[in-house]
């Protein structure tokens, strides 16, 4: 076996869901000499940046970008809208979800956590049930994730937000798209949705350090009123300064200069072109898998990710040892599983700069590795993948 510190030939292979590939456009755009976050230059970029990646958000309310992790922006979705002691309604999808309502909990909110098998989304029908009970208007948000990444499924955002209408409920829909934004369909407008939390270093084609809040008018309404405490995710100065292309602070001025390109990037490509991609590459992943004989952790094909799957190995064999052997022999970094679903399952991520050639080097390296790990399965997922995308 190869040791960690000896020279590993050819290509790493970074298939994790997240931090993901870096196209070389957005590598070079980072490299761009820092400027002055002060001076009309990086003004004019800044102004830029965040009128276009509203686009990605589809919105054309205000996105806000924070120098921070996804983490800190479910913070700043909470801490802006709700007040101290509130009650939210949440979904135990998977490890993220998991992390959020304890985020929740420790900024003194009171979770109501529908407990889940860690392989279905959120239930639009159990949203309805819940908001129509509550008749005296006690729970102030749903906070959902569109795509659990931890699982590999995707909660139909906007299936709860019609059952939130046939509620007549006047919650706050909150939704974390870390792992879909620029990867999976998307639209903040159209479902309604009032703050959704974005991060850099998934589908957005960005090494991590940029997180996102975009916002609705109730939203905003609603952060006239929270008393939580709150300084450095304050909405109010950041929208201030914003509108001149300025920050409150020192905003990770590279970062937006990559952002910039990745823009550029998905936009090239065209949004719903990105979308077709991953769904297609998604599907050939998954019929590998199939072909495989092993079993993809989403229960439900209509809660398939396109952006990662997550792959359960027969009782008795070890996820992480699979993936240790891939890592050390074929220089390639797979997901673990986290929390419930440890040792028990490794993650496909297919998400951002992704194509069919490392989609097939990432399928090979997963069926070498079974070989060599004696997982039981049956050869030919590469083929069968190759079959799929060659139709
Ligand atoms: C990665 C991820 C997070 C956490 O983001 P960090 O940048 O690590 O704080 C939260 N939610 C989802 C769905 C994620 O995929």
């Amino acid at each position: 076996m190869a040791k960690s510190n000896s020279f590993k030939p050819g290509r790493h292979l970074l298939q994790v869901p997240g931090p993901t590939n870096i196209p070389d456009r957005v590598l070079k755009a980072l490299s761009i000499p820092t400027i002055d976050h002060r001076g009309p230059e990086f003004s004019e970029i800044a102004k830029r940046v965040l009128d276009r990646v509203r686009a990605v958000f589809k919105t054309v309310q205000p996105v806000i970008m924070y120098p921070g992790s996804g983490t800190g922006a479910w913070e700043a979705a909470i801490v802006n809208t709700l007040n101290p002691k509130d009650k939210v309604l949440m979904f135990e999808t998977g490890q993220f979800s998991f992390q959020w309502a304890e985020q929740a909990r420790k900024l003194s909110l009171e979770v109501d956590f529908v407990p889940g098998d860690w392989r279905t989304g959120a239930d639009p029908k159990i949203v309805e049930q819940k908001l129509s009970q509550d008749k005296e208007h006690k729970i102030k948000a749903i906070l959902v994730l569109h795509n659990e990444t931890s699982t590999g499924v995707v909660s139909n955002i906007g299936k709860i937000r019609q059952a939130m209408d046939s509620a007549k409920h006047p919650a706050l829909l909150l939704v974390d798209t870390i792992s879909s934004l620029g990867s999976i369909d998307y639209r903040h407008d159209e479902w309604k949705v009032d703050v959704t939390v974005g991060g850099s270093q998934k589908g957005l084609l960005l090494p991590p350090g940029l997180s996102f809040n975009a916002i609705s008018q109730k939203a905003l309404d609603a952060s006239m009123r929270s008393t939580m405490t709150k300084s450095y995710w304050d909405w109010k100065p950041m929208l201030e300064n914003n509108k001149n292309g300025f920050f409150p602070y020192t905003p990770a001025t590279n970062l937006v200069f990559a952002l910039d390109e990745a823009i550029n990037i998905l936009m090239e490509e065209g949004l719903e072109n990105v979308f077709k991609r991953h769904a297609r590459l998604a599907e050939a992943a998954r019929t590998a898998v199939k072909a495989w004989g092993l079993e993809i952790l989403a229960k439900n094909p209509d809660e398939y990710s396109n952006s990662v799957t997550a792959v359960l190995l027969p009782a008795g064999h070890d996820a992480d040892n699979l993936r240790s052997i891939i890592l050390n022999e074929y220089n390639m970094a797979l997901g673990m599983g986290l929390n419930k679903v440890k040792g028990k399952v490794f993650r496909i991520g297919h998400l951002g700069d992704f194509n069919e050639t490392m989609l097939l080097g990432t399928l090979g390296g997963v069926e070498l590795g079974l070989k060599k790990a004696k997982v039981p399965y049956k050869a030919g997922g590469l083929m069968a993948a190759l079959d799929y995308l060659s139709k």
